[in-house]
């Protein structure tokens, strides 16, 4: 059996996260391994290749601050970017600060345990690599693990089938061919259109109608982009006092929903669905807390629905029947539209599931649609799933999904009681997905180089957060969520969409206090934690 190899810490994913994480400590002095499943840098932006995939967090915020000659450098092509360009960027910050040399690709960990004679932590990987180090930082992602439906027969189907989260790097063709898409989520609502574009015929599998507002997406506003590098880092600043760290440019309306008149509220939402996307959400203070108001902006989509969806049965049958918000809102170009096109057809799965997949393509409701290809559009074991496939051990064996059996503990969603010196970037009980996702991952990424510092200086051996402290903040995160809309529908925030997985609202709602917390808590000599 090889001997375990050591390096200081070990970082698990180079996406975003992994490999600023890899840059800080690097900066620290510390000698880091970084393993990564896929082949390349990237994450998310590596593995969702789909067509249409780009981002729905402006692009001039889209990206890493921690370095003003890099933001100063990199120029933008449109409003959201599309995929192959943020691709195209992680990789410039991988070559810019020469990552890859300390980057195993091709490979994924299998486990991590901690080991309570050396107060390290033992890393093997599928391909027999055994790390050990002191620090373990899991950069593994929100969104990084797929879930395909359990859907009788799908392993029959004789034509291609893919994954939204795993598309071909070579990309798809559907020229001619009779698609079908399972699901009704972002990466659908991005891809439809540009499928839609290809295929001879393309259905659409619905089970639940899904709200989405146009991204309004453009080519870069050069003048804006002057503006912006001219003060980036005021701009920045204004970023971080947002509620979820993006759209500086367009803060939130405080006013209630309730108390405009008929016609300043049309106004108002319409100026906000002129503004598109997520920022869409900003046009009343209360639609997040409050059912009536949040009744009314649905009101307003459904009204748009109607308008740009000619048929109106189909349309009736896109109508979102939820809380708008509830799950991430979707942004779009050209969705609705696409349902006017004569070969594109809807399938409403509330009239009649899925009843199996055959050789040939989907039967449902009693009616076989021949496939030549089969999209699953069908989303991600969130939040948890990267976590629960690594079998983490943290003291005396204790398994991290014995610990999370009823849901995700962690403390600020940094660490786990029990598991010294494993981190978590973004993890659940952190405002991670519910921000913008770059501005979380700097954030936690400087607190953990912080915190390993601090314990290096100092000469700690181990920190863990007291479980008091990491029971408190569990409570305080349910109740958090409990005070607004986001507990009303069937979201993946909530684990809803993973069939077992227990009903917890994973991401915290707190952001920007969260980030003053989290540097007091610092200041005052990492109040709730326990050290070794
Ligand atoms: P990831 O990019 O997911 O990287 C994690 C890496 O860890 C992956 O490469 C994975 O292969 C690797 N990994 C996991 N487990 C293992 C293992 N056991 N062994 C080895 N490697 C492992 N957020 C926003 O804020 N704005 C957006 O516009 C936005 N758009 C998105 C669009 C899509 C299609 C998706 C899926 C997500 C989007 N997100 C967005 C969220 C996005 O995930 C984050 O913004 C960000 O890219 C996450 O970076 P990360 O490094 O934390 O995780
Ligand atoms: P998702 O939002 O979870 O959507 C999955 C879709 O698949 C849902 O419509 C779901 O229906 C459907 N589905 C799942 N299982 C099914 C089954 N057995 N039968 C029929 N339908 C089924 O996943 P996603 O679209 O990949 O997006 C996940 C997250 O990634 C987003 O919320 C967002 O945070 C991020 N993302 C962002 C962008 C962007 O705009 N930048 C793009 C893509 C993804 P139900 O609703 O009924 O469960």
């Amino acid at each position: 059996m090889t001997a375990f190899e050591r390096y200081d810490a070990v970082v698990v994913g180079a996406g975003f996260a992994g490999l600023y994480m890899l840059h800080r400590l690097r900066k620290l002095g510390l000698s880091v391994r970084v393993i990564e499943a896929g082949t390349d840098v990237g994450g998310t932006w590596y593995w969702n290749r789909y067509p249409g995939a780009r981002c729905d967090v402006e692009s001039l915020e889209y990206g890493y601050q921690f370095d003003p000659e890099l933001q100063q450098s990199w120029s933008w092509s449109e409003r959201y970017a599309a995929q192959p360009e943020i691709l195209d960027y992680i990789r410039h910050v991988a070559d810019r600060f020469d990552l890859r040399r300390d980057i195993m690709f091709g490979t994924r960990v299998d486990s991590a345990h901690f080991d309570d004679g050396s107060n390290d932590w033992r890393v093997i990987t599928d391909r027999g690599a055994r790390y050990q180090a002191r620090f373990c930082i899991m950069a593994t992602g929100c969104l990084s693990v797929p879930t395909w439906p359990d859907i009788s027969g799908a392993d029959t189907f004789a034509g291609e089938t893919y994954h939204t989260g795993r598309w071909p790097h070579e990309g798809v063709d559907f020229t001619g061919q009779r698609v079908g898409v399972i699901g009704t989520g972002s990466s659908a609502i991005q891809s439809i259109p540009i499928m839609a574009d290809q295929a001879a015929e393309l259905f659409v599998f619905q089970r639940t109608p899904n709200f989405s507002v146009p991204a309004q997406n453009e080519p870069m506003d050069r003048e804006l982009e002057a503006l912006v590098k001219a003060n980036y880092a005021d701009f920045r600043a204004r970023n971080g006092q947002m509620q979820s760290a993006f759209g500086a440019r367009h803060p939130r309306s405080e006013a209630s929903a309730l108390e405009a008149t008929e016609a300043e509220r049309q106004r108002q939402f319409e100026h906000h669905w002129q503004l598109g996307g997520l920022l869409f959400l900003r046009a009343y203070g209360d639609l997040l807390v409050n059912p009536e108001a949040n009744e009314l902006a649905c009101e307003f989509i459904r009204d748009k629905i109607r308008s740009i969806v000619r048929d109106p049965q189909v349309s009736e049958k896109l109508l979102p029947d939820s809380v708008v918000g509830c799950k991430r809102l979707c942004a779009d170009t050209g969705y609705f539209e696409t349902f006017n096109r004569p070969h594109v057809h809807l399938v409403d799965l509330r009239e009649s599931p899925i009843e199996c997949i055959t050789p040939e393509g989907i039967r449902q409701g009693g009616q076989d649609y021949p496939l030549d290809a089969l999209v699953f559009a069908t989303g991600f074991d969130a939040m948890t799933g990267a976590l629960a496939r690594i079998d983490i051990r943290g003291r005396k064996g204790v398994a991290l999904s014995e610990r999370w059996e009823d849901g995700p503990k962690t403390y600020l969603g940094l660490q786990v009681a029990g598991f010294p010196n494993l981190f978590t970037i973004t993890g659940p009980g952190s405002p991670s997905v519910l921000t913008n996702m770059l501005y979380s991952i700097e954030q936690h990424v400087d607190w953990i180089s912080d915190c390993v510092d601090d314990l290096r200086r100092t000469g700690l051996t181990t920190i863990e957060p007291a479980v008091e402290a990491e029971t408190a903040w569990v409570e305080h995160v349910n109740e958090m969520a409990g005070m607004t809309l986001f507990t009303h529908c069937n979201s993946w925030y909530l684990g809803a969409n993973v069939p077992g997985k227990p009903r917890v609202f994973m991401p915290y709602l707190g952001f920007p206090e969260y980030v003053a917390r989290c540097n007091e808590i610092r200041e005052r000599g990492y109040e709730g934690f326990v050290f070794g």
